[in-house]
């Protein structure tokens, strides 16, 4: 397999934002450290939007995003992708998975899970507690049977994956050189009973096939990565070079929230403040009251 790392090529970045509310000061900080990255490196940039939850995701949402950005001085390359555009895409990996065996129908309610985990001890994962595995070893009967009845959620059989995987490492520009660890998530869903696909399987395949070599992020998202490294080792996907980079905290030392409207960029936007020089003082490290950045 080829990694991107050998290969000589153009640098090519991307924020890919998810239109399910207006984006904040993490978002802008965010957006700002890829397009540097790429831009600093003579890169492309891309945005790709994260529509696959059609129901949360509005428009209204993707047009502040765009003006959120122009107003930050932020400017993008190509065309903007739209994953919900690629639903085909997605369903060809997904039978790819099915037809290997590895992903199994999960018929578990929220309640399941929990009881379960009570049961045995629950394990806590970084995004929460991890699926006990309930569903794992249904016989294919029984699993065939209910699947025709019973609404489920399909998730990757995740030591069976890393069974065909191997060892597996990514490098991280800011961390080095870091090894997969696979179960770091448990077994996650790869297709949610209501959307077409999950942000894992297609951040992972769209990352490939816009043909990504650095995808800066935050380290918010760094759990995420040992799943995507395993998903493009049974892809057969190339990897990229990862740079997680700090994220902005609020006055509780807690993540910046979406859903707090009034500190939207968009709200700064309407209200006259100066986008380009938020990006400035974003890139100085000069942040407004009550926000700092996570530590080193
Ligand atoms: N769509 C994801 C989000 O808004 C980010 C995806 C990524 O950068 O990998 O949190």
């Amino acid at each position: 397999m080829t990694s991107r790392v050998d290969i000589e090529e153009d640098i090519v970045a991307r924020f890919a934002p998810s239109p399910n509310g207006l984006l904040h000061m993490g978002h802008a900080y965010a957006a700002v450290i890829a397009h540097d990255f790429a831009r600093e490196r003579g890169g492309r940039f891309l945005l790709r939007i994260e529509d696959i939850d059609i129901a949360r995701s509005k428009p209204e949402f993707v047009d502040a995003i765009l003006a959120d950005l122009r107003w930050l001085g932020l400017d993008w390359d190509e065309e903007i992708i739209f994953q919900s555009q690629r639903f085909d895409d997605y369903a060809a990996a997904i039978e790819k998975l099915k037809s290997r065996e590895l992903l199994y129908p999960c018929f578990c309610s929220r309640s399941d899970i929990r009881a379960a985990q009570s049961k045995g001890g629950e394990i806590a994962g970084p995004d929460g507690p991890i699926y006990p595995g309930t569903c794992r070893n249904l016989c294919h009967t029984e699993a065939a049977q209910r699947a025709k009845a019973e609404s489920h959620n399909w998730r990757l059989n995740v030591s069976k994956a890393a069974a065909i995987a191997g060892l597996l490492t990514w490098q991280d520009e800011r961390l080095g050189e870091q090894r997969a660890d696979p179960q770091a998530l448990g077994d996650v869903v790869l297709v949610p009973k209501d959307t077409p696909v999950s942000y894992h399987l297609a951040v992972t395949l769209d990352d490939a096939r816009d043909a990504i070599t650095h995808v800066v992020r935050g380290e918010d998202l760094f759990a995420s990565t040992h799943i995507h490294r395993l998903l493009q080792a049974v892809l057969e996907l190339p990897t990229p070079i990862y740079m997680h980079h700090r994220i902005l905290l609020d006055e509780t030392g807690g993540k910046l929230a979406k859903s707090r409207d009034s500190a939207s960029l968009s709200v700064l936007r309407s209200a006259g403040a100066d986008g380009k020089e938020i990006a400035t003082n974003l890139r100085n490290r000069i942040f407004p009251v009550g926000i700092s950045l996570s530590e080193a």
